[in-house]
């Protein structure tokens, strides 16, 4: 089982980045309105998750660390319905397989919360706390057990970068919660909540970048479609400036980016790229986020009308602007 954890753990646990981002979108999965992330060395040292969610009772959080315990997909039906963003059951038992992991919870309801302590999978304590309700999970000297995957980690400066990505992209897929990130102590970034994403894209890109950004919106039967893009010369060196979400989901999927670029076509430089911010949702039946461990790719049941109706959203946009 610890074996079958470790191995596993390493498709879904490639560096603290990783780790960052299934704590992250498990607190937002639980209605959190405010999450800390603290770091040390990288999250290499610590990798700490505070939130303020619906939180687990006992025999919940003792579920959440076996493996698949918690998979929600338990017949096909279950696989067409998939709501909330998480639905494998797999993350917090792989990263408890390669860390020190604790893991202090409580719902609204109950008096006393549970602390669960764990060592490369191994459970090490399981005991009654006192604590304010929500979630906190800390992951401690990640590969501590795999002495082969903790010689990948890189420099500090580069997992802090790769970190640093996963919580500006879910900060800008929920304008709406209070995102705090610290490393060694310091406070790195704070979003408190606001009403909508350019408000966001101020707070995460700049005033200024957010001012220079216009908006474009689309909503059809069966998707929704918004964000805002930045105008043709204005753009840059890298995709790192394109921002998806489907369904509050960061992706990173083929399909979408060539949408988003296809609206630029001839507009930009080859090998030159937007800022766009773009925002999907979908009936949980038009999408499928089964697709890669990391769940970066998504699959479409209507692929071309959904990338259809994001060109033209954008290229409409793009008309607005050049009038
Ligand atoms: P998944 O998110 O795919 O269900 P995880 O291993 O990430 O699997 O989490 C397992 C379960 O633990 C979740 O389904 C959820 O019920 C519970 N859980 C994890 N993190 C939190 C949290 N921060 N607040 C409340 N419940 C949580
Ligand atoms: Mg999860």
């Amino acid at each position: 089982e610890t074996l079958c954890n470790q191995i596993a753990a390493g498709e879904v646990v490639e560096r603290p980045a990783a780790v960052v981002k299934e704590l992250l979108e498990n607190s937002i999965d639980a209605g959190s309105r405010r999450i800390t992330v603290s770091l040390l060395q990288g999250g290499r040292k610590e990798i700490r998750v505070v939130d303020d969610g619906e939180g687990m009772d006992a025999d919940d959080a003792l579920l959440a660390l076996e493996r698949h315990a918690t998979s929600k997909i338990r017949t096909a039906e279950d696989l067409q319905t998939i709501r909330s963003l998480g639905f494998r059951g797999e993350a917090l038992p792989s990263i408890a397989a390669v860390s020190r992991f604790e893991l202090v919870t409580k719902t609204a309801e109950t008096v006393a919360g549970t602390r669960i302590e764990m060592e490369g999978g191994v459970l090490r304590d399981v005991r009654e706390t006192g604590c304010p309700p929500g979630t906190s999970v800390t992951v401690r000297d990640l590969f501590f057990n795999l002495p082969a995957r903790r010689k990948f980690l890189r420099s500090v400066d580069t997992e802090m970068a790769h970190i640093t990505d996963q919580v500006l992209r879910l900060a800008l897929a929920h304008p709406g919660v209070h995102f705090v990130m610290s490393h060694g102590g310091r406070e790195t970034h704070r979003f408190p909540p606001v009403k909508d994403l350019r408000e966001r894209v101020g707070q995460v890109l700049g005033t200024a970048t957010a001012a220079s950004l216009a908006p474009f919106q689309l909503e059809t039967p069966s998707f929704k479609a918004s964000g805002v893009l930045s105008p043709p010369e204005a753009h840059r060196n890298s995709t790192r400036s394109l921002f998806v979400t489907v369904n509050g989901r960061p992706v990173k999927d083929r399909l979408l980016t060539h949408a988003v670029l296809s609206a630029y076509d001839s507009l930009i430089p080859r090998g030159k790229y937007p800022l766009v911010v773009l925002s999907l949702t979908l009936p949980s039946e038009e999408v499928d986020v089964n697709v890669h461990p990391t769940k970066r790719e998504v699959r479409f049941r209507r692929p071309s009308e959904v990338t259809q109706g994001v060109k033209e959203a954008l290229s409409r946009s793009l008309l607005r602007l050049q009038k």
